[in-house]
């Protein structure tokens, strides 16, 4: 029996007959800004579905453990049911978005090393920024979880820099989740132009959701482009 746990802003997610799997249903829906700015990029879904799927298997096969059993159709794959921790962990190479705001560096301004960042998963509270010092009061992970997220984080984006250079994109920053599976660290969620910024990088253009928030046009060219340079695929 499939019925809807939780509807997200860009997935739902269903149980299953398996208790320990759940289906992602992933949506054409798109927000912005905590959900102040609300639009549709169209076959996002599909799209999102293939590049996390992809994304997946790379970081399997660089030893990164993570919840994706399957694709199983075109917006769905099947999961690992976990037990998100709700600390999202952003990984930033150059600055931008909230990064370049808060501290007044402008957009594009190359970091000497990666930076890591922890924010509260609360959509009431805007998703803040804290440290792990707040994590620890408010319990939302344990020294060791977040100590295994931070290096995940950092071979993660090893991974996916070194990858995608090859596809001429630069990885700007990306935003990651994790959960806990039979008490242990794995990834969740996804990985797609809706979480990651990436810049072509010849021309600096940008191919992920700034697209969208910025309302900068061509967004779902962007997407179409980002799968098609990973997959070969065009859709
Ligand atoms: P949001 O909740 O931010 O609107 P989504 O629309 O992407 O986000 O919804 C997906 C939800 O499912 C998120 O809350 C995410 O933390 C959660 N999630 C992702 N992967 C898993 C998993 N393997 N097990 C349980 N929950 C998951
Ligand atoms: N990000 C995300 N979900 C969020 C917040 C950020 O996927 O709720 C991603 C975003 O796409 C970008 C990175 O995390 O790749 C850093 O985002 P930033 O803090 O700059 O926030 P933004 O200005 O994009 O809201």
């Amino acid at each position: 029996m499939k019925t809807m746990l939780y509807e997200g802003k860009a997935k739902q997610m269903f149980t299953t007959d398996n208790e320990n799997e759940l289906l992602v249903y992933f949506k054409d829906d798109a927000t912005a800004f905590n959900g102040e700015k609300k639009g549709t990029i169209q076959s996002k879904g599909v799209i999102n579905n293939k590049i996390a799927t992809f994304f997946f298997n790379l970081l399997a096969e660089n030893g990164i453990p993570h919840h994706l059993i399957r694709r199983v159709s075109d917006r769905e794959m099947l999961v690992k049911k976990l037990n998100i921790l709700k600390v999202e962990v952003v990984v930033r190479n150059i600055a931008a978005g909230s990064l370049a705001k808060r501290i007044g560096w402008e957009e594009g301004t190359k970091m000497p090393s990666a930076i890591v960042e922890l924010y509260y998963k609360n959509d009431e509270l805007g998703d803040p920024l804290v440290n792990n010092y707040h994590i620890k009061a408010m319990g939302l992970a344990t020294e060791e979880q977040v100590c295994q997220m931070e290096q995940y984080a950092l071979k993660i984006n090893d991974v996916l820099t070194a990858y995608l250079k090859t596809k001429k994109l630069a990885l700007i920053d990306f935003k990651l989740e994790f959960g806990l599976y039979n008490g242990e660290v794995i990834l969740g969620d996804e990985i797609s132009p809706d979480t990651c910024r990436f810049w072509d990088t010849e021309t600096g253009e940008k191919l992920d959701k700034d697209r969208f928030r910025r309302d900068l046009g061509n967004v779902e060219e962007a997407y179409k482009e980002i799968l098609k340079r990973l997959t070969g695929e065009a859709i």
